[in-house]
């Protein structure tokens, strides 16, 4: 199915842009046949010798799938792609050679000698250009307006086949990360924490008295309420945050670079939102949130005793009167107090 791509300012948006292609999780995976059977079909089609899917990443274009070049990625300063996603319409080099941006670059220097170059853009459904398709010749050439055609729907084919992948990282109700997908983002943030010394902290969000409204105003009104709750989390949080719902009416978040105290201030606005949201669904009753706020501590390999730690101040939050937000510090007495 191809899907309208809204059009977002893909040059000046670049961290957005990576985050999106990261959230893929596409970049360093393994061989995967439909891309490599769409390469092959361009590669007869266009009549080329080199077609690639290219993933434009920080520093260089990792190819899922590339036909006619032995190599897996390139470095990003010397890709002809990553001209091709500053721009929505297929870019074309005729004759790189005679071309001055290209006329230097060593891959039209040296190997494989690039003479000419079309790439269509891969484009995401929130509007980011993760990388091309690209069909890629010896020598000079243009491309005709039925090869163009044929190119961009062969990218709309790449960017739905990785996309349908997403959908199973997200939860279906709110679009918010899946458990799974979540709890991998959160392990990355782990690794990347203890590489770094960076502080990392986690939210664990429950809806207070949630049966409570499934039981007066019904299941979908119920789901509506987790919906509107999501969203307005996911409002409050930063673009670098992870936030995933963790099971029925139980949300995450990830904070990197976030301390503990800047966390419980996140966790607080959050309080605060969701207790002044106005749904007309559940006329003057009004829907609550109780937060438990804990970081990551130096040494920690995975996720979950912080989890744990954010789970007993929920916990706490809920026995001291719920609608409150509680951090635990890492303490191994205090969080043995707590339990
Ligand atoms: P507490 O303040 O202690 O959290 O009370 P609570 O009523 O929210 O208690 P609990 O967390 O145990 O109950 C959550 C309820 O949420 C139980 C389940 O029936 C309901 N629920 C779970 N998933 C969904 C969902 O996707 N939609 C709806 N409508 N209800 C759900
Ligand atoms: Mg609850
Ligand atoms: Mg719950």
């Amino acid at each position: 199915m191809v899907t309208a791509r809204p059009k977002v300012d893909t040059v000046y948006d670049e961290e957005a842009r990576l985050r999106a292609l990261q959230q893929l999780e596409i970049l360093d995976s393994d061989p995967e046949l439909p891309f490599e059977t769409i390469v092959d079909l361009v590669r007869d089609v266009l009549k080329v010798p080199i077609c690639a899917v290219s993933l434009i990443d920080r520093d260089r274009q990792w190819f899922k799938a590339m036909r006619g070049l032995a190599v897996s990625e390139t470095e990003r300063s010397i890709s002809f792609c990553t001209h091709a996603i500053q721009q929505d319409t297929p870019f074309i080099v005729q004759d790189a050679a005679r071309d001055p941006r290209f006329a230097e670059n060593p891959l039209v220097t040296g190997e494989p000698g690039i003479g000419s170059y079309a790439g269509a853009q891969l484009k995401t459904k929130s509007g980011y250009n993760i990388g091309t398709l690209c069909a890629i010749d010896q020598g000079p050439r243009e491309f005709s307006g039925a090869e163009l055609s044929i190119l961009t729907k062969f990218a709309s084919l790449v960017i739905d086949e990785i996309e349908m992948r997403e959908i199973a990282t997200t939860d279906v109700l709110t679009g918010a990360l899946s458990r799974r997908a979540w709890l991998r983002c959160a392990e990355n943030e782990v690794h990347r924490a203890l590489r770094t010394k960076a502080p990392l902290a986690f939210l664990m969000i429950d809806i207070d008295h949630f049966k409570q409204i499934n039981d007066r105003f019904g299941h979908p009104v119920g789901d509506a309420v987790i919906r509107e709750v999501a969203k307005t989390c996911d409002s409050e949080v930063r673009q670098s945050d992870w936030f995933g719902r963790f099971g029925g009416e139980e949300f995450v978040v990830a904070m990197p670079g976030t301390s503990l105290a800047d966390a419980a201030m996140v966790a607080e606005r959050i309080r605060e939102a969701v207790m002044t949201l106005r749904l007309a669904c559940l006329g003057d009753h009004t829907c609550t949130v109780s937060i438990g706020a804990a970081a990551y501590e130096a040494l920690e390999t995975n996720p979950e005793l912080a989890l744990d730690r954010a789970d007993q101040a929920l916990l706490r939050a809920k026995l001291l009167g719920r609608n409150r937000v509680q951090s635990t510090p890492a303490l191994p007495d205090m969080a043995s107090a707590a339990a």
